[in-house]
């Protein structure tokens, strides 16, 4: 995870609100990594995601280089949601955190409403991202956050256990079982290291080789 960057990250918590959490670690021992680093983090993320299209990425760009403390001030409300969405779908039922996210959520979504924008482009509906800076995103995480804690896919969002990850997911798998946020990364990291210790142990014990 550590050469990793906001261009790089896997995308795959299987919504828009997880994967926006999941733009940093949750490592169990403290510390995390951000790939949050700045407003054009946001706008490179939001494409990645098609959630923008490039010249929506490049207006809002070219208004964050004249407005820079409102793009500062908009990457913080955007840091201050992910935090409330981690709530949301990492606490347990009816804490008082996870109350306090959904007022954040229903608090966004409220300031949000009036800048929504769809349009019917080629064959399908596109959401339109508002120039404003503080305008454009935050809408979209609130409104996919609403639609996964009040549907029952609820029930099967997880934290991967991989120690310098907890990233959170939408366990899709037939049979529910899906453990770990990747195979590629997590779950291949917890496979070598079963592996390893499964074969070291024979010398260990004093057996021969
Ligand atoms: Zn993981």
């Amino acid at each position: 995870m550590h050469d990793l960057t906001i261009e790089t990250i896997r995308i795959n918590g299987g919504r828009l609100c997880l994967d926006f959490v999941n733009t940093r670690s949750y490592p169990a021992l403290g510390g995390y990594r951000e790939f949050l680093r700045g407003f054009g983090d946001l706008v490179l993320w939001a494409q990645r995601e098609t959630l923008i299209e490039a010249p929506d990425g490049q207006r809002l760009m070219a208004n964050a280089r004249e407005e820079a403390d409102l793009a500062r001030r908009a990457l913080n409300d955007a840091v201050a949601l992910r935090s409330a969405l981690r709530c949301l779908f990492a606490s347990g039922a009816a804490t008082d955190t996870l109350r306090s996210a959904l007022d954040d959520v229903t608090r966004t979504i409220r300031s949000a409403a009036p800048t929504l924008h769809l349009e019917a482009r080629n064959q399908s509906v596109r959401y339109v991202a508002a120039p404003a800076l503080d305008a454009w995103l935050l809408g979209p995480l609130a409104i996919s956050a609403m639609e996964l804690v009040t549907s029952p896919d609820r029930a099967h969002v997880k934290i991967c256990p991989g120690e310098d990850c907890h990233w959170l997911f939408l366990d899709q798998s037939r049979n529910g079982t899906r453990r770990w946020c990747s195979m590629d990364s997590c779950g291949g990291k917890a496979k070598a290291r079963t592996h390893y210790e499964t074969h070291r142990r024979p010398n260990r014990s004093g057996a021969a080789p």
